[in-house]
């Protein structure tokens, strides 16, 4: 007979790990201690952890090899640090041996930890290194949860003391094209008995998933929009973000205005600068008339250099001019701080050594 499938003990949120104790006839008011050794202690192996008898039973019975759940624990493959110390990237290996990348990064005071959401990505983006890698699947919330289990317990070594406060998606894969598991993950992480990390602190950046821009909004998600435009016209974006193809520039613009208006939040917009491409003083006009009304933060990234894509940066006067135009236009619009370049781990720099 087929034994039945492993599941992960990380992918359900805290109403979902209730579920699971009842469904096994335990009495699910034991699910918040259970749900602190998991997210709050980041525990990795439970049979250490004191637990009433009831729960203790059904860990024993439920949880370890051969048994109905798992815990995830990402395997470390390598960890690279910038040359200034402030940036580490760790190269995960999954289950099923796909392997992603998850940077921890350390800013003045604070730090941050940015995810993948998928291994690989479908979204073909011409300048990103994860998008001319192709597709591969998928991540589970399990997977999205356990590397900011594994940046936090990392930044407790390197700096004690310290908590993990910010939380973006900006690594490999594009967030808004698997929308249930991120939100399920962003709903465990952000949980205040778990690892705790404010919604108002987190940020989806999409590649503008218009049907799912707008269900963010409908769903009320509490969380920060960063959209990544990088084109003031159909043509200039469509040439550098294939995508846009499916989902055409104007009905982008159409459900920001929209995302806006429904939920009252600011949208941040990523403009990554590439020479020739879309730094022209011409486009940042463009831009600003595109954005107007909305209450819109435009972060300019300069281009990271990746091997499938001849482009370059734009040279220092032309990103200060472009952005200058902006600001005339009333927008706030800042420099994205570059971090990790030396080691791969910039904006669209990470591939996970396929
Ligand atoms: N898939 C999502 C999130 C991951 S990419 C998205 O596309 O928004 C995070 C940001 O890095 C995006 O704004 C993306 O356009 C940008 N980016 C990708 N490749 C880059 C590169 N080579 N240089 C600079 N920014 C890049
Ligand atoms: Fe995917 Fe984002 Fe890279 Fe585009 S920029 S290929 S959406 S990860």
């Amino acid at each position: 007979m087929n034994q039945p499938e492993q599941k992960s003990l990380h992918d359900p949120d805290l109403a979902g790990l209730r579920e699971i104790l009842v469904a096994d006839g335990v009495n699910p008011c034991h699910a918040r201690a259970l749900w602190g050794a998991l997210h709050r202690e980041g525990i990795s192996d439970l049979s250490l952890k004191s637990f009433a008898p009831p729960l203790r039973r059904w860990v024993d019975r439920s949880v370890g090899e051969g048994k109905a759940y798992f815990l995830e624990a990402p395997e470390l493959v390598e960890e690279i640090r910038s040359d200034d110390g402030l940036t580490r990237k760790f190269l995960l290996r999954l289950r099923d041996g796909q392997t992603i990348e998850t940077v921890l990064m350390g800013y003045a005071g604070r730090h941050t930890v940015c995810v993948s959401t998928q291994a690989g990505c479908a979204m073909g983006c011409v300048f990103c290194a994860t998008g001319q890698g192709g597709y591969v699947r998928h991540l589970r919330p399990g997977e999205i949860v356990a590397q900011v289990l594994h940046a936090r317990r990392v930044l407790s070594e390197i700096a004690p003391g310290r908590r993990l406060r910010n939380l973006v998606l900006m690594g490999m894969g594009e967030p808004l094209h698997n929308y249930e598991s991120v939100m399920l993950a962003l709903s465990s992480i952000s949980d205040p008995g778990g690892i705790s990390i404010g919604p108002s602190r987190i940020a989806i950046s999409t590649v503008g998933v218009v049907p799912a821009i707008l269900r963010l909004a409908e769903e009320s998600r509490p969380y920060n929009l960063a959209v990544s435009l990088h084109g003031s016209t159909q043509e200039e974006r469509a040439a550098l973000v294939p995508v846009a193809k499916r989902w055409p520039l104007e009905s982008l613009i159409e459900a920001c205005r929209e995302y806006g208006k429904i939920t009252g939040k600011r949208i941040f917009f990523e403009w990554t600068l590439i020479a020739g491409k879309n730094d022209s003083p011409e486009t940042a006009t463009r831009l600003a008339g595109l954005l107007e009304g909305i209450d819109a933060h435009i972060n300019l990234i300069p281009l990271n250099p990746t091997g499938g894509y001849s482009g370059v940066e734009s040279d220092g006067g032309t990103g200060e001019q472009f952005q200058e135009i902006l600001l005339a236009a009333g927008f706030p619009c800042t420099f994205r701080q570059r971090r990790g370049i030396d080691v791969a781990a910039g904006c669209g720099m990470l591939k996970a050594g396929r």
